[in-house]
């Protein structure tokens, strides 16, 4: 008995394999989630690139090269390959159920826009999917995060949209309840590159916060920063409101990373399997 108890003692006691902080707590790779791939050690960052667009790399407890992979919602569960310095590494994406949502808009407008409104609405698209393609050589300041604002979540990431009974795209980004006219601050440093005023997304922010790593805040009632401007973490960046398609005042904020939108709820230790 007394033998037992020693090699169980022992066994406590033994050092297991430390996964690094980071890893644990973003890896979690369904669709709309995040794969963290390690890459090993190696002198200099190896370069990553998923489905041909480059993935952010950072150096993890000073040991080893970690890949932050995005994973689009549209992957379908299953093995995914991560090309690195001209060899494949593989993932596995896993399920997840994403539930539905059913909302009536008022402008019919926004539900079945008219041609004059499409052809805007092509244009506005095309400005935001070219700033979520940037990639910048800046490392992220944090990758863990702080909440733009303190509001409760509202809308998850994922959630299939039905307006007026009509399927739209699925909800890109989370939804933080809060009156019109509170702070929004950034969750790490970045910088400014893009800022519009659109259709559906109403006044909007993009941050940079580096290799691909991108934040979008919409629905604003007003801007606080011009384009270029850096932001420290924490900066002010504007002021939540119901622009564009919105039913009532909430911030909804996208996440990007290699061009991939992801759940925001990841970076802030809130995602729900
Ligand atoms: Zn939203």
């Amino acid at each position: 008995m007394r033998l037992l108890a020693l090699a169980i003692a022992l066994c406590l006691a033994l050092p297991v394999h430390a996964e690094g902080f980071i890893s644990r707590l973003l890896n979690k790779p369904v669709p709309g989630g995040v794969a963290v791939v390690d890459l090993g050690p190696a002198p200099n960052a190896p370069a990553a690139r998923f489905q041909n667009k480059p993935v952010l790399v950072i150096h993890e407890d000073q040991q080893r090269w970690i890949a932050i992979v995005g994973i689009p919602l549209s992957v379908k569960p299953g093995i995914e390959q991560l090309l690195v310095a001209g060899k494949t590494r593989e993932f596995e994406v896993g399920n997840k159920h994403y539930t539905e949502q059913r909302i009536t808009i008022k402008n019919q407008q926004q539900v079945n826009p008219n041609a004059k409104n499409l052809a805007r609405i092509e244009r506005e698209l095309s400005e935001q999917t070219h700033a979520y393609q940037q990639f910048s050589a800046r490392q992220p300041s944090n990758l863990l995060f702080d909440r733009p604002v303190n509001g409760p979540l509202s809308s998850p990431f994922g959630l299939r949209r039905f307006f007026n009974g009509e399927e739209r795209n699925p909800h890109s980004g989370l939804d933080f309840a809060a009156n019109s006219g509170t702070p929004i601050k950034a969750p790490a440093a970045g910088k400014v590159i893009l800022i519009g005023d659109y259709f559906f997304n109403g006044k909007t922010v993009f941050i940079d916060h580096g290799q691909g790593l991108i934040s979008m805040f919409c629905h604003l009632s007003a801007i606080g920063v011009k384009l270029g401007d850096e932001l420290p973490r924490g900066g002010v960046l504007g002021k939540v409101g119901a622009t564009g398609r919105a039913t009532g005042p909430h911030l909804h904020w996208n996440v990007s990373l290699n061009d991939a939108r992801v759940d925001p709820a990841i970076f802030i230790g809130a995602f729900k399997p």
